[in-house]
């Protein structure tokens, strides 16, 4: 994964290639979640940076560092930020080479899609969903609170799912298990692929 700079020490929004995501997620919803709840949490971050020791470093460095509000800032602007940049309305493919890793670690390429939504729907609470390389590179699957993020387990995180109501509840209201269904229709897999180390 290609990490996050500071540029004149504030972490800037990600750029979308989409305006909305068809029925999966709304213009509505990016709305709200894209340009209100990130941008919050861009902008709570940048304030809280000056002052803090941890000026300077990459947002992985920041997240692996900060304690308290910080950390829960800077991990909901990484978590974010790789959540909308692994969606397109054009999505690529899954290789044969993630697809090969896949069936290694799950069984197959299904078997991993309904343990990853399973374990989504299963969350209690906020939180999210997710995709990692551990040091053996093996794919594991965590469940992950509030703004929590697989590098603070020494995990290279590649694929998440938000499972925070804000994500879905407009679109979907309580259908949190349908929800996370639907996304894999808007995964972009050469984006998930390239986070692989
Ligand atoms: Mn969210």
């Amino acid at each position: 994964m290609k990490d996050i700079m500071p540029v004149n020490g504030q972490f800037a929004m990600p750029t979308l290639g989409y305006d909305n995501l068809g029925d999966v997620i709304s213009k509505e919803t990016l709305g709200f979640h894209y340009g209100k709840h990130l941008k919050a949490y861009v902008d709570n971050l940048n304030k809280a940076l000056p002052g803090s020791g941890l000026e300077g470093l990459s947002l992985t460095e920041v997240v692996k560092k900060a304690e308290g509000g910080m950390f829960n800032n800077a991990g909901q602007v990484l978590n974010h930020t790789m959540y909308f940049e692994q969606f397109s309305n054009s999505p690529k493919a899954m290789s044969p080479k993630l697809t090969a890793l896949l069936e290694r670690d799950f069984g197959s390429v299904e078997a991993f899609k309904k343990e990853f939504e399973q374990k989504g729907a299963t969350l209690f609470g906020s939180g999210w969903v997710w995709l990692s390389m551990d040091k053996e590179c093996k794919l594991v699957i965590t469940q992950q609170r509030n703004a929590e993020n697989p590098v603070t387990m020494g995990l290279q995180p590649l694929l998440t799912f938000d499972v925070w109501e804000h994500a879905y509840y407009l679109d979907w209201q309580n259908r949190r298990a349908d929800h996370l269904a639907a996304l894999w229709q808007i995964v972009d897999w050469a984006i998930v692929e390239g986070r692989l180390c």
